[in-house]
């Protein structure tokens, strides 16, 4: 019935929108405001003026966080439930969808950590999921084992960010065989990937800052790269539930953190060939991403997943029962205007 896919959408597939301040040269360079967002009414008003008319339009998500939203608040109220499913032994993934310079990596990155090790403030969505998973595990006192993967994905070609190597050469460049391997229980494995054991926190998050470090000094490399590529943060717990006799269960789960290109990359046509080539590469998966999202809210028979790597990497945790949040982020400033409309439309679709 009806009410089962409406209820079937809400519980799967989330869509929260995201507005952050005008920074502090916006502010000083008075630039006008177009975005109010009211968040008891999980709605987004965006004011425009055509023919000296005012014509708002308003779109309606999951959540709403305006500018003064606190990343812990963001947190605590989408994320962490899907952090819970994870320990449950569900495969979940998060996205950060929007315009370059939106806070995308502010959202999920964020501030890593203090030096004392505790969160800052400004820790975003990847170092307070970890430090939840932790936390949960030891107060279980579970038996319980991590691994961790990071990769960014530019241009269809897959950078393994874990890599002790100082090269951020493509995977399949150092490889002759296809990167992407099915296991034939539906799951995709990245040939040649570090996959890190953890067993800390500090562990994790050495590994994150070294990545997140590798992903900055690449797009000094290749100038913009950030806004192009995709990074996937995928976390893999085991934990250990009962032995019966000498069978062991293990229960499984999978939190995919991937912050995606910039959306404004989905648009751009008509550039010359190089680039082209570059802008036409990140739309396959941006664009194969939004109709993996539709197919699965609109129950389609056909999903697909194949048509782009990030669609295949993330194949065993996009669908079924598995928990799909998306962070759109916008800016309020009149100067993004058109972005931030395709943004909301973009995300009203997913719903
Ligand atoms: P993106 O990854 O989408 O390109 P960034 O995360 O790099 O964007 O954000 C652009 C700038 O705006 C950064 O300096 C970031 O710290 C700042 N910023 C983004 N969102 C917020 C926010 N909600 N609060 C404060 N500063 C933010
Ligand atoms: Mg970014």
């Amino acid at each position: 019935s009806n009410h089962r896919q409406d209820k079937d959408k809400e519980t799967n597939v989330q869509v929260l929108l995201r507005c952050r301040p005008l920074s502090d040269d916006e502010q000083r360079s008075n630039v006008p405001k177009v975005v109010s967002c009211n968040e008891n009414k999980r709605e987004v008003t965006v004011m425009q003026t055509l023919a000296n008319k005012q014509v708002d339009r308003v779109f309606t998500f999951d959540k709403v966080f305006g500018p003064k939203a606190q990343q812990r608040s963001i947190y605590e109220q989408a994320i962490s439930p899907i952090v819970n499913e994870v320990l449950d032994g569900f495969n979940c993934t998060v996205f950060a969808y929007g315009q370059t310079g939106t806070g995308k990596t502010y959202t999920m990155e964020g501030g890593m950590r203090n030096k004392g090790g505790d969160l800052p403030a400004e820790a975003g969505v990847i170092p307070r999921a970890v430090r939840q998973i932790f936390d949960i595990l030891e107060a279980q006192n579970a038996d319980y084992s991590m691994k961790v993967t990071f990769l960014e994905l530019y241009n269809e070609e897959i950078t393994d960010l874990l890599s002790p190597e100082d090269s951020s050469r493509p995977l399949e460049e150092k490889q002759k065989k296809p990167i992407l391997m099915e296991d034939g229980k539906g799951c995709v494995i990245v040939r040649g990937l570090e996959e890190e054991s953890v067993y800390s926190v500090s562990e994790i998050y050495t590994l994150l800052e070294r990545g997140a470090s590798k992903r900055r000094t690449a797009e000094t490399l290749l100038n913009k790269r950030s806004s192009r590529s995709h990074s996937v943060f995928t976390i893999t717990v085991y934990v250990k539930e009962t032995v019966i006799g000498d069978e062991e269960l293990i229960k499984c789960g999978k939190l995919n953190l991937v912050d995606l290109a910039g959306s404004e990359n989905i648009l751009r046509s008509g550039a010359r060939e190089g680039r082209a080539r570059e802008a036409g590469e990140i739309n396959k998966s941006l664009l194969t991403l939004g109709r993996v999202i539709n197919a699965l809210v609109e129950h389609s028979a056909h999903v697909p997943y194949r048509d782009s790597k990030l669609t295949r990497i993330l194949r065993d945790s996009l669908g079924g029962k598995t928990k799909t949040c998306i962070i759109a982020t916008i800016s309020p400033s009149s100067y993004c205007l058109e972005e931030t409309l395709s943004t909301l439309d973009y995300a009203s679709r997913a719903k």
